[in-house]
């Protein structure tokens, strides 16, 4: 008995220590569930998340097959968590053979050899998250008095390991939001021009240390005044859209396109010499100049002016050299009457 004591003690201090360490939420629970199964005997013990909308749980960890990818439970089948997760406090059915709770499913638990059943959830902001789910197929030996105890402070102990696992996601996924945020147009969605001069950048470094080459590109809309003017400004956040998406069509995954400023859009076209660049803004100008733009009404086109530069070239010896030079090239398009592609 003093024995048995100091091993709950010790497997509490190792779980304790587990979860203040370094080590990850999947490893620290498998050594829940392992610790468990080691002083309990007991068939198999796991920890489930429970997704109470879609009535199914996640079985996170378990003993007996801990490589266990993310198994779904559906719920129905499992009228014990349920009744742990409604009524917020632990269930123990000492007699499967006779306890009402698990009547419909009485059979099946027979049949697989199951006696005893312990569903003890784990809270998080008082709300009931998960549980740790004990089955036992002793014979004589039920659930204990002090077996009861101990599972409910190890199942504490997971909800902290749980905790700090979801707030770790939480954090992450709201930082990897804003980081999104602080690359992309929120109109287009296509990158903005902050991370497009971070990414002109460091291609143009690229192609210094490697010595291979890259083109940029930049699209202006021809008399978008007018469609805002005739059609009104959303209108006109509309047809932004849809150019951009038309842009995204025409070229490579590799490249990087960004909304530059109100109606201008930018390509850094990678590993992309003078002549395959032309190309591209020409395909880019005849895949636009040819859709119709069905939101503004029957027949309704628009058309595009672009400007194209290269790197290496002899008169490039910046990045604001490449971006003046396509800047320039835009110019002249327009001059000659827009809805055309100038390299220089
Ligand atoms: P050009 O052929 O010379 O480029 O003529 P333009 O009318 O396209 O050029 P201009 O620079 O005179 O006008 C640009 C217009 O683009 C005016 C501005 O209201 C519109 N614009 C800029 N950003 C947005 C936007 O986010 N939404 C809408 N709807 N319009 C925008
Ligand atoms: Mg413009
Ligand atoms: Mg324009």
């Amino acid at each position: 008995m003093a024995n048995s004591k100091i091993e709950d003690l010790e497997t509490i201090l190792e779980i304790n220590k587990a979860i203040f360490s370094t080590m990850e939420t999947k490893e620290i629970l498998y050594l829940i569930v392992k610790k468990i199964s080691e002083i309990m005997q007991v068939t198999r013990c796991s920890i489930i998340l429970i997704d109470r909308k879609m009535n199914i749980g996640h079985v996170l960890s378990t003993y007996e097959d801990p490589d266990l990818g993310t198994l779904s439970i559906d719920l129905k089948k499992y009228p014990e968590i349920t009744r742990a997760m409604e009524d917020e406090k632990t269930v123990l059915i000492q007699d499967v053979g006779a306890d009402p709770i698990v009547k419909e499913v009485r059979d099946n638990l027979i049949s697989i050899g199951i006696r005893s059943i312990m569903v003890i959830p784990i809270h998080y902001s008082e709300k009931a998250i998960g549980a740790l789910y004990l089955r036992t197929s002793r014979k004589e030996k039920r659930f204990s008095e002090k077996e009861f105890k101990v599972s409910q402070v190890i199942a504490s102990m997971a909800a902290v390991a749980l905790n700090n696992a979801r707030l770790f996601n939480i954090i992450k996924e709201e930082k990897d939001l804003l980081e999104k945020m602080a690359v992309t147009d929120d109109m287009t969605r296509l990158y903005n021009h902050r991370f497009f001069v971070r990414r002109l950048k460091e291609e143009f470094k690229r192609v210094e240390r490697h010595g291979t080459n890259l083109a940029c590109i930049m699209i202006d809309i021809d008399n978008f005044k007018n469609v805002n003017d005739t059609y009104g400004h959303q209108a006109g956040d509309v047809v932004l859209q849809e150019i951009a998406r038309i842009i995204k069509r025409c070229v490579r995954e590799t490249d990087v396109v960004a909304r530059y400023g109100g109606e201008e859009f930018a390509v850094i076209l990678p590993h992309t010499g003078n002549e395959d660049a032309v190309n591209l803004a020409n395909r880019i100008r005849n895949a636009i100049k040819k859709k119709r733009l069905d939101s503004l009404g029957p027949d309704v086109s628009i058309t595009v002016s672009i400007g194209v530069s290269t790197y290496p070239h002899p008169e490039v010896n910046n990045m604001d050299d490449l971006i003046r030079r396509v800047d320039d090239g835009l110019y002249q398009a327009k001059s000659q009457g827009k809805d055309v592609v100038i390299s220089l």
